[in-house]
């Protein structure tokens, strides 16, 4: 034996899932493994159903010799399920592994109901879902899920979550492998779980912004979060904490949902702003309300959008200074010209000027589908991991 450990099956996967070695023969080289061991590995991912030969055809080898069959990774062999919760409202999707959505549904599912309640109805849409995509069951590998509160990723748990009373701590995976399992038939599958604002972030870096190694995304609705991926992973903080800006006191008297006073999403969130409304005596109750009005350019809802931006651009002069990223997107029920406006106006007010010379504000891309892209792409970037293929592989008998 040697001291450096060889390259296994799920490095090969890896390698040829990336575009980096995708013949035998680039895999040889990129790996030092023998022909045959290469043979004997990819035997076992071909048996898998995870690999296939190009539809390209042989290209030349960088090894010389005869032409090379190209190899791909085969994305036809299973789907994902992903979920996206809003306080009132969610959606949910059958995707296949490449990220494309097959079918989809959104509707009134209030997380006041509880895990238990609302769990149960996603197994349902799931399992209708997988009906309308004319999937079968047994060909999910695993399930996505983003909620709205700071997620504990060892666990899967929510932990304090102000906009989730009856979550904390709640056992999420468990009961939604459950509800799948009970509507549809099928075995249990893996379930991912992570805050939206991390999920949705991570949907548009990978999709839109794939060369950005510093991507912040600001979700501003019924509450305001962040996330932040960098060098094309999440980063989470120490537990799940990360990007948790809604709750930065900035000062002002209001009563946040946290249960502290003067929170930066007691005053600048699209809930925020639905209250002030409603006092003024326009009807708004929540962030997508206030969305409508937007859209409808009600002047007092786009006055009241506009100063939350300058409020949260306050707040992102420091974050900008701190991560010093490439792009920052704003996103959620508020996200439209009033609010970046505003956003724009303080921010570089505030903001070193070193620090937003290379920076990029945005609008979302995928709108709505974010977090459910970035939901199924946490689960097949886990499933394929390298050292996951071999769990996998041997738990396949192979
Ligand atoms: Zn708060």
């Amino acid at each position: 034996m040697t001291g450096r450990s060889q390259a296994s099956a799920g490095d090969l996967l890896e390698l040829v899932r990336s575009g980096r070695a995708t013949t035998r023969g680039a895999l040889q080289q990129a790996t030092g493994l023998s022909r045959a061991t290469v043979g004997q590995r990819l035997d076992r991912l071909f048996r898998a159903g995870w690999l296939r030969e190009g539809a390209g055809g042989p290209v030349d080898s960088p090894l010389g010799g005869r032409p090379s069959i190209t190899l791909e990774f085969d994305d036809e062999h299973a789907v994902v399920l992903a979920a996206d919760l809003d306080t009132r409202h969610a959606r949910a999707a059958v995707l296949k592994l490449t990220g494309e959505i097959l079918a989809e549904h959104g509707g009134t599912l209030v997380v006041e109901d509880g895990p238990d309640a609302v769990l149960g109805e996603l197994g349902r849409w799931f399992a209708e879902l997988l009906e309308k995509a004319g999937q079968r069951a047994e060909t999910v590998c695993g399930i996505g899920l983003a909620v709205p509160g700071p997620v504990d990723s060892e666990t899967g748990r929510v932990v304090q979550p102000p906009m989730m009373p009856g979550w904390d701590g709640y056992d999420i995976r468990g009961r939604l492998a459950r509800a799948f399992t009970e509507h549809t038939g099928a075995g249990s599958v893996p379930v991912l779980v992570d805050n939206d604002a991390n999920l949705m972030a991570y949907g548009e870096q990978r999709t839109g912004y794939a060369d950005c190694s510093a991507f912040v995304l600001v979700k501003v609705s019924t509450g305001i979060g962040a996330g932040v991926v960098v060098d094309g992973s999440i980063y989470r903080g120490i537990d799940g904490g990360a990007g948790d800006i809604g709750h930065i006191r900035v000062g002002a008297e209001a009563l946040c949902r946290c249960g502290s006073y003067g929170c930066l999403a007691a005053v600048a969130s699209g809930g925020a702003v639905a209250r002030r409304l409603a006092e003024a005596g326009v009807p708004a109750a929540s962030g997508s309300d206030v969305r409508d009005l937007l859209a409808a350019g009600h002047p007092e809802a786009v006055g009241l959008a506009r100063e939350a931006g300058r409020q949260v651009g306050d707040v992102l002069a420091t974050v900008v200074t701190l991560l010093n990223p490439g792009v920052l997107m704003i996103a959620g029920d508020l996200a439209g010209t009033a609010f970046l406006t505003g956003v724009r106006e303080l921010l570089y007010q505030r903001a070193l000027p070193r620090s937003t010379a290379h920076l990029d504000v945005v609008t979302s891309r995928l709108g709505e589908r974010a977090g459910l892209v970035g939901a199924g792409a946490l689960v097949v970037e886990y499933l394929y991991a390298p050292e996951r293929v071999e769990e996998r592989l041997l738990a396949m008998g192979m």
